[in-house]
């Protein structure tokens, strides 16, 4: 993946990188650094710096209409759906996004995980729960005392973000 990225040359020995309120990567690197290094250091960087773009750029939107970069959504989403289900030994079956304005996600009986993009407006720990939520549904397709139980050792919180959300429906 290719990121943007202002290099500004510093008497420093370390490189640092940044990513401003508008979602520009901007790296300070000592003089002698080449562009190839720092190419090298984004390119290992690049999970991090996408889901701070993601954030300023869903935050700033939250003011206007939101105008969320669905590839890029998708591209969040699906790493971090699949980091969730192999961490926690949750399979599922398939995938897909949708723009619901009052679901932020679902799960089937056939094991299809269907997410809002709509996601990328929350805080990441919110995200997080959302998936795991529905990665909880593989197991338990109902909202019992025992699928409270298993989410909550899963993700720490799960009935606090799950009140949290309440205040916050997808109807943007
Ligand atoms: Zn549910």
């Amino acid at each position: 993946m290719l990121i943007d990225f202002t290099l500004i040359h510093k008497k420093i020995k370390n490189i640092y990188i940044r990513v401003n309120r508008e979602g520009n990567v901007v790296v300070t690197a000592p003089i002698r650094a080449t562009h190839l290094q720092v190419s090298k250091l984004i390119e290992a960087k690049h999970k991090w710096i996408l889901a701070v773009q993601l954030r300023s750029k869903s935050q700033i939107h939250n003011h206007s209409l939101p105008a969320i970069d669905k590839r890029l959504a998708r591209e969040y989403l699906t790493s971090r759906l699949e980091l969730l289900s192999s961490a926690n030994n949750l399979n599922y079956n398939r995938v897909s996004f949708r723009s619901q304005k009052t679901r932020w996600g679902s799960c089937s009986s056939r094991k299809n995980i269907s997410l809002n993009y709509k996601l990328l407006t929350l805080k990441t720990e919110l995200i997080d729960y959302v998936i795991l939520h529905e990665l909880a549904h593989t197991k338990h397709m109902n909202h019992s005392l025992e699928f409270w139980n298993f989410l909550e050792l899963i993700c720490v919180g799960a009935k606090k973000h799950h009140r949290e959300l309440k205040h916050s429906l997808p109807n943007l």
